[in-house]
Order: C-alpha cells, then sequence, then structure tokens
C-alpha cells in the first residue's frame, strides 16, 4: 500500500450506503485503499467486492458464512465473525465507515472510537441507542465521528464556520429537513390504507428497506433528531424538524442572531460519503452540481404530528434519556421487520413502538451489559405485543 493512501474499513458493504460508498473509493483509488469489508446475508455480493478490490480482511455474521463465503473467494483472505469480527476490523483502518443496519451496528461504533479511529456513522441506531456510553470513548485519543447522514452532515458543515465551543452557545437551534416521505399531505384516514408498496416508494431518495420506511413514519427523522443531540452534544429540543420536500437543503443551523446557515446539495449520499473520507480536504467530485442556471424551488412547511406520532415519541425518548432512546430503536426493528413481513399495517409500526415504550422502566444505562438487557427486553415486549 502507498503510504500516503488512507485504509478504510467499509462495515455494511453490501447495502446502500455500503455500495455507494464502494463508487466513491472507485472514483479515488489514489487516497484510498479499501483493507476491510463486512457483509450481513448477501455473500455472492459480498464475495464479489472482495475480489474487486483485493480486500484481505473480512466480517461475516457466522461460521456457516465462513464457510460459504471462503469457497467463493479464489485470493487468500482472513475471514472473521460476529460481533467480535466487527470489533476486529473497526480497530483496524484509518477511516471505518459503519454502514451496517440497525443496532448490529453497534461494535463498529464502539470499536473504531475505542481503537482512536475516525468513524463515518451512516449507522444511527448505535449511536441512539448506545449514547450514555459513546461519550467516553469518544474521547479516546483520536477518535473522531463524522456523520455520513446527510442531515448530520449538513450541520457538521456549517457549524465549523465558527469555533467550537461545548453545547454551541451561539446556536439556537438546529433545523433538520425532512423530505416528508411518500405520505406527505396524506390525512389520518387516508394512511389507513397506507401499503407495503406506498411506504417504499420514496420520493427523493434510494435507499434500504428499512430507513426507507422510517423515512414515510417519521421515525428515521425521530431518530435523526436523537442522533443530532448525540453527535453535537446538544439538547433535544433545540433540534426542529422542518418539511422540505425538494431534498436539496439538508439542513440548516439558526445562530442567537437570527442568521441561518444551511448546506445544499442534489439528494445523493456519495456526498456526504465522499465528505467524511476526504476530510478535511473536499474531494474533487460532482455528485452535487446544482443547476442554479434554471428556476429552482425550495419550500418549507412544518411536520405533521398528528398523523406522523413518530416524531413526538422520539423526543419524548430523549427527555426519558437513559435506555428510552435504546428502547425506540429496538422497538422500531422489531415492528418495522414485522411490517416487511406482511405481519402488521402500516399505522401499526408505530402504534406497536408507542405501546412498547409503555413498558420502559427508567434505566440511566451506564455498561454495555445494560445496554444489551435494555435492548433485549424492548424486543420482548415489541414481540409480545405483535402476538396480541
Ligand atoms: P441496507 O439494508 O441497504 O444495508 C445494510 C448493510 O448491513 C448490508 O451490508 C447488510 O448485509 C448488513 N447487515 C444487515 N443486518 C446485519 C447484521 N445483523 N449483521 C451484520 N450485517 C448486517 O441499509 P442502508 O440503507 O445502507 O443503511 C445502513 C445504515 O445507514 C442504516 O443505519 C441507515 O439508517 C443509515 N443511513 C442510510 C442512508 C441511505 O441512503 N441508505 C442514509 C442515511 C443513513
Ligand atoms: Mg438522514
Amino acid at each position: 500500500m502507498s503510504p500516503s493512501r488512507r485504509s478504510v474499513a467499509l462495515l455494511g458493504a453490501t447495502g446502500s450506503i455500503g455500495v455507494q460508498t464502494l463508487d466513491v473509493l472507485r472514483h479515488e483509488s489514489e487516497r484510498f485503499e479499501l483493507v476491510s469489508v463486512s457483509g450481513g446475508e448477501q455473500l455472492s455480493e459480498l464475495a464479489a467486492i472482495v475480489s474487486e478490490f483485493n480486500v484481505r480482511r473480512v466480517a461475516v455474521k457466522s461460521v456457516e458464512h465462513r464457510a460459504t463465503l471462503s469457497e467463493l473467494v479464489a485470493h487468500d483472505v482472513s475471514i472473521v465473525v460476529g460481533d467480535e469480527g466487527l470489533d476486529e476490523l473497526a480497530s483496524g483502518a484509518d477511516v471505518v465507515v459503519n454502514a451496517v443496519l440497525g443496532f448490529a451496528g453497534l461494535p463498529v461504533t464502539l470499536g473504531a472510537l475505542r481503537a482512536g479511529k475516525r468513524l463515518a456513522l451512516a449507522n444511527k441506531e448505535s449511536l441512539v441507542a448506545a449514547a450514555p456510553l459513546v461519550a467516553p470513548v469518544r474521547d479516546t485519543p483520536g477518535a473522531q465521528l463524522v456523520p455520513i447522514d446527510s442531515e448530520h452532515c449538513a450541520i457538521h458543515q456549517c457549524l465549523a464556520s465558527s469555533p467550537a465551543r461545548p453545547g454551541y452557545p451561539d446556536v439556537r437551534r438546529l433545523l433538520l429537513t425532512a423530505s416528508g416521505g411518500p405520505f406527505r399531505g396524506w390525512s389520518i384516514e387516508r394512511l389507513r390504507g397506507a401499503t407495503k408498496a406506498d411506504a417504499l416508494r420514496h420520493p427523493t431518495w434510494s435507499m434500504g428497506a428499512k430507513i426507507t420506511v422510517d423515512s414515510s413514519t417519521l421515525m428515521n427523522k425521530g431518530l435523526e433528531v436523537l442522533e443530532a443531540a448525540v453527535l453535537f452534544g446538544i439538547d433535544a429540543a433545540r433540534v426542529d424538524v422542518v418539511v422540505h420536500p425538494e431534498s436539496i437543503v439538508h439542513s440548516l443551523v439558526e445562530y442567537v442572531d437570527g442568521s441561518v446557515l444551511a448546506q445544499l446539495s442534489r439528494p445523493d449520499m456519495r456526498l456526504p460519503i465522499a465528505y467524511c473520507l476526504g476530510l478535511p480536504e473536499r474531494l474533487p467530485l460532482h455528485w452535487g452540481d446544482l443547476d442554479f442556471t434554471s428556476s429552482m424551488a425550495l419550500t418549507f412547511e412544518p411536520p405533521d404530528l398528528e398523523a406522523f406520532p413518530a416524531l413526538s415519541l422520539a423526543y419524548e425518548a430523549a427527555r426519558l434519556a437513559g435506555a428510552a432512546p435504546a428502547w425506540l430503536s429496538a422497538a422500531n426493528e422489531v415492528a418495522v421487520e414485522a411490517f416487511l413481513a406482511d405481519a402488521i399495517s402500516w399505522r401499526d409500526i408505530v402504534a406497536l413502538v408507542a405501546s412498547t415504550m409503555d413498558h420502559y422502566v427508567a434505566d440511566p444505562m451506564t455498561s454495555l451489559a445494560s445496554l444489551y438487557e435494555n435492548d433485549a427486553a424492548a424486543r420482548r415486549w415489541a414481540r409480545a405485543s405483535l402476538q396480541n
């Protein structure tokens, strides 16, 4: 490897963010070397990535997957397994892209920060769930947490314009933009008939199934409020949501003097991915080009909190703090899986999360063991509600 190249670990390489990260790496092979990858169930796609990029280290979910993968890859490759495998790969590269889906991405988030690496984070669920445990590992010398999530990446860029002070006293509030998803403007009555096909038809972004469903319920925005609070060390009460259907303004920062900064680009995740890989440099790529030679309208409207109760649930979880956000996210994972398996209706997703939260017992959650216990308890309650 050339000494000037930055090594990259891409965990969750076969998913939507993973594939887009590979695209950035293909364009930037002079600057970056992909040294390790992981994948869930899509083993032939994973094998193709390993072969194309000549990757030497891979993490898979099980020993059965290891056996299958080693038959599919021609060159010599070290294959590690499970959470320990993810943790190992997350500590062995300059930049660690966490593109794993859901709570399963936890070992990557904690492992990269604990090892003092740059964590380019797409996996919001791990940060939301592990909030009380992230602060100490984030203090590891060298550790850097940069958000791939487009809204947070936008805020990261806006905040870079003034000196960082703990708690950002100059900032009145952060404004996260939301496309509104496929059901923007639908009445509560009409939402009763929302189908899986409707929910999976996102108007502006092409993403994995879970986050697409989360966008349709606005739970994605709720998780993002919690994510922003952890990332920027700001109370969730200072994080607002505004619906912006064009998905051009990726988020805004309002300062105490009334000034508002925003970051704009076309909705293409390769731009925030490249930003996180390249920092402090910007990579000369053109996926974000906007055409200012033709007229362009940017509109903003408040979210409909009655039709989309997920947002209020997220603010309530933020207020409760401790393990409450972990419960919210775990219950939501169970609910979305059930919805994608046609076991519940669209409206039942957030109802299931709400009924699970009724069982939450306050817990400050100060250890990893207690995070796993809380995650398991929330999933148990959510699954029990599914039976009723
Ligand atoms: P995806 O479902 O397309 O891909 C997920 C990846 O994780 C795949 O490689 C899959 O094999 C792997 N994976 C899934 N379950 C696993 C498990 N139990 N153990 C190990 N690996 C597992 O998801 P995505 O849309 O790429 O999203 C990934 C993360 O990025 C999510 O947290 C999502 O919220 C976040 N995110 C995605 C987008 C987007 O545009 N897709 C935007 C912002 C944030
Ligand atoms: Mg987002």
